[in-house]
């Protein structure tokens, strides 16, 4: 079995109900066993800021599923949610990010893990800090350490 961090993003159609949707699914998932889920936050849009504010989440699960068939999966979820590909990092109704998986490292066309800019993003990295906040990141902090040396005065605990 393997451990994977998913961060969980929405800022059209009812953000919250998305996620909460996102994470029925991923739980419904045959080869996904146990999903924990962190406190929804809402942050501001990165990149373009003529967009809705984002409801932002992170959940651990255990899968048998291995790192390309569970991003295949994590874009199919995506997909059903009625995700639009228009500009780079515009608004979306679910993305769906495969933060870390295991210890491994990932450098792949389609999938590079650690997700490349978790450790910038309070929106990440607050929500792990509910879940696992002693873990070691790939950098060496604790996510503790890391969140404090975040700007995270975005973030809004809903
Ligand atoms: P960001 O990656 O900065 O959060 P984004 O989530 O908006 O941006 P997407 O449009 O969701 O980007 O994904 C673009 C591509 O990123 C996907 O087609 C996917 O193949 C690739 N990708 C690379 N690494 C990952 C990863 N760790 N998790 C999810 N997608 C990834
Ligand atoms: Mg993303
Ligand atoms: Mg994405």
């Amino acid at each position: 079995m393997n451990e994977a961090f998913i961060g969980l993003g929405s800022n059209l159609n009812t953000p919250m109900e998305q996620l909460q949707q996102a994470i029925t699914q991923l739980e419904q998932h045959a080869e996904i066993t146990k999903v924990t889920l962190s406190e929804f936050y809402s942050s501001k849009p990165v990149g373009p800021q003529d967009q809705p504010d984002y409801v932002n989440a992170v959940a651990i699960i255990t899968t048998s599923l291995a790192p390309i068939p569970l991003l295949d999966a994590l874009q199919a979820i995506e997909n059903s949610q009625h995700r639009v590909r228009e500009r780079h990092w515009g608004p979306r109704t679910l993305d769906l990010d495969l933060l870390k998986y295991n210890n491994d490292k990932i450098d792949m066309d389609r999938l590079t893990v650690p997700h490349p800019f978790m450790l910038e993003r309070g929106f990440v990295i607050k929500p792990m800090a509910d879940l696992v906040p002693e873990m070691l990141l790939h950098n060496g902090c604790t996510v503790t350490e890391q969140l404090s040396s975040l700007d995270t005065s975005d973030l809004i605990s809903l």
